[in-house]
């Protein structure tokens, strides 16, 4: 018997391309476009909306996948309006729910929300009120571990059913239920209680990300039989991407910046810890911004005063770990800059995403350093990046250590670390939404990597790399990837001499190289696993330092012959004496085989990497 994943036997339908769902001629259509211009004051619906709408309401389950900013709380807020009845509906974070509130009473509707750290009187209140037999509320929001927890919730909600008041059930952020996600909430999990409970409720399932694997997992734990997928491009035209090498002046470059193209113009600097935080935003302020910290660690009071100072323009940029952000809801934020690499690719879009929501441009900023990449692996490894992510009660410490997760998450970054290689664009749609596909070649250079066109080479790299790994071996596994290539190159500095590495036979044997060349094979060992960074933080801000060491299994490929490795090198790098090289069409050979690279069109011009050093 072949093992068959699960995952194979769920069914959906497509739900964009099937015209039933555009019609105009369901018996809500009138109420609804009146009430959508009346209630909640649009001129029209956007892409998918009245489609999604029309699918819930005929009582499918549905789930929309739909960029960011695009308007999905109007998919469930409008069916709960003309249905009676009460939509419960699932929010991973108290302050999404309070916001989703305010705005539905600005409104004059009524909601209510159930969290675990609420009074239990008050939470009470809101039970009986739902017991009563004219319930005014039209919306329950509770966060998931209420659902996966709460015994005396579910009691509610079948009493609700069976009075046939249960309307719809909603679930916001969807992708938190899947472990391939960048946002895994162990709570999410245990929602497939609801469909079992009530099978006969309508869910609809909200997000803005999903893969492939993401999607099918929400499907499968949510237990959405036969449901309807809506989805749309997540291209954003209006975002310009770009990709610079991190350097000591990195604050300065964004300090010059933000006063040549956004000055006094509200954005948001992703950094890597909260001490980051700090120091960008303190260092930002004396370059005389209006720069303020954001972190999980800060009191809930400060956080919110912070969100609102910043919604009111008294604070321009706001330097965040990734706590920030989650519903954010700011239209006109005309930077996101990225002061460390993002750890995971999905994440660096959704970031990305909460520019320029007004649709005018915007700027997508990512400083890339190798040494990042280093330091997040490394916290991904010590299970340290989500502590800095979410405030109490959302780490992911008890799964942290699941093989599964660590894996994803480090193949996840890797997949980011080709961000400097190709059209941004593509690499953002392909890898990201499940089958889109963008052709590289439709970005016109508006990704910072096409604009920087040059001819690209694709080389063999196989003995270079034979090379250093024999090298790292002989010097020991004891030294940094730096020194490593000092010692290649032939330099014959005093820490050379002390070790007396300049006796060694292949002190030297790279000199013949182009510049950067070397370390771009290293780096590229490092990705493909064949050597280690055996990383360890070295100081209080998070530092790190890192020594080679050799993973034998996999070198053990390269030594044998069963792997050559070949990488696509600009050609002023490849301008070397001795390498032997050809031109070939753009192609990944950045994975030899075992992911698959991401689709691009082979005819599209070859991308220039940028050149990042050690
Ligand atoms: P999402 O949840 O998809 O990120 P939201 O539901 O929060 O997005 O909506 C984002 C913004 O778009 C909100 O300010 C909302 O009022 C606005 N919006 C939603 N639908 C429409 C529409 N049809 N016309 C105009 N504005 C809309
Ligand atoms: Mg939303
Ligand atoms: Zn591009």
């Amino acid at each position: 018997e072949p093992y068959i994943p699960k995952y194979l036997e769920v069914k959906y339908t497509e739900g964009s391309n099937d015209k039933k769902w555009s019609s105009r001629d369901f018996p809500w259509t009138k109420k609804l476009e009146a009430d959508n211009k009346k209630v909640f004051g649009n001129p029209s619906f956007r892409p998918n909306q009245r489609e999604v709408i029309n699918a819930t309401m005929s009582g499918c389950d549905v789930f929309v996948l739909m960029p960011t900013g695009g308007g999905k709380s109007l998919t469930y807020q409008l069916p709960a309006l003309i249905c009676p009845g009460i939509t419960l509906v699932i929010s991973p974070l108290v302050s999404l729910i309070q916001d989703q509130i305010m705005h539905l009473l600005q409104v004059n509707i009524p909601a209510a929300y159930l969290s675990s750290n609420m009074e239990w009187t008050e939470q009470q209140e809101i039970l009986r009120e739902l017991n009563s037999d004219v319930c005014k509320y039209k919306f329950l929001y509770v966060t998931p571990e209420k659902v996966a927890k709460s015994d005396v919730l579910l009691r509610h909600l079948e009493s609700l059913h069976t009075r046939e008041s249960l309307a719809r059930i909603v679930i916001d952020e969807a992708h938190c239920v899947s472990q391939w996600g960048h946002d895994f909430r162990p709570d999410y999990q245990g929602l497939g209680i609801l469909k079992q409970k009530f099978p006969t409720v309508p869910v609809l399932a909200l997000t803005a990300t999903a893969t492939m694997s993401v999607k099918e997992d929400v499907v499968q734990a949510l237990g959405l039989a036969n449901c309807i997928i809506f989805r749309q491009s997540f291209n954003r035209p209006n975002l310009r991407y770009s990709v610079i090498p991190k350097t000591k002046k990195c604050l300065e470059d964004i300090d010059n910046f933000i006063k040549k193209f956004h000055f006094d113009q509200c954005g948001i600097i992703y950094c890597l810890s909260r001490m980051d935080c700090e120091r960008v935003a303190e260092k930002l302020q004396e370059y005389g911004h209006k720069a303020a910290f954001y972190h999980g660690s800060m009191e809930g009071a400060q956080r919110a005063n912070i969100q609102k100072q910043w919604s009111k323009d008294e604070i321009n940029i706001i330097c965040a770990t990734v706590a920030f952000g989650m519903g954010i809801n700011k239209p006109d934020v005309r930077f996101v800059i990225h002061h460390s690499l993002p750890k995971s690719i999905e994440g660096y879009h959704q970031e990305c995403g909460r520019a320029g929501r007004d649709g005018l441009p915007s700027s997508c900023v990512l400083y890339y350093s190798y040494s990042d990449y280093i330091r997040v692996k490394h916290m991904i490894s010590q299970g340290t990046v989500d502590q800095n992510s979410f405030g109490s009660g959302y780490g992911r410490s008890n799964v942290a250590t699941s093989g599964r997760i660590l894996e994803t998450n480090v193949e996840n970054l890797l997949r980011m670390a080709w961000i400097v290689l190709k059209c941004l664009r593509s690499l953002l749609c392909n890898l990201i939404h499940f089958g889109e596909k963008f052709e590289s070649t439709n970005c016109r250079k508006t990704c910072d990597n096409c604009s920087k066109i040059q001819k690209c080479i694709e080389k063999d790299v196989t003995e270079v790399a034979k090379q250093l790994v024999e090298l790292v071996k002989m010097t020991g596994q004891k030294f940094s990837s730096a020194h490593v290539l000092e010692v290649y190159r032939g330099s014959l500095s005093q820490y050379v001499k002390k070790h007396r590495h300049e006796s060694l036979r292949l002190h030297g044997a790279g000199k013949h190289l182009a510049k950067g060349e070397a370390s771009r094979v290293l780096r590229h060992l490092v990705t493909e696993d064949i050597l280690v960074e055996d990383v360890k933080k070295s100081d209080l801000y998070g530092s790190v330092s890192s020594v080679l060491k050799v993973n034998e299994s996999k070198a053990y490929n390269l030594f044998s012959g069963a792997q050559t490795m070949r990488l696509r090198l600009p050609s002023s790098v490849t301008q070397s004496k001795l390498g032997k090289f050809e031109a070939t069409p753009a192609k990944v050979s950045l994975t030899s085989g075992k992911q698959s690279p991401p689709r691009t069109d082979p005819s599209a011009a070859p991308q220039s990497p940028v050149d990042t050093n050690l």
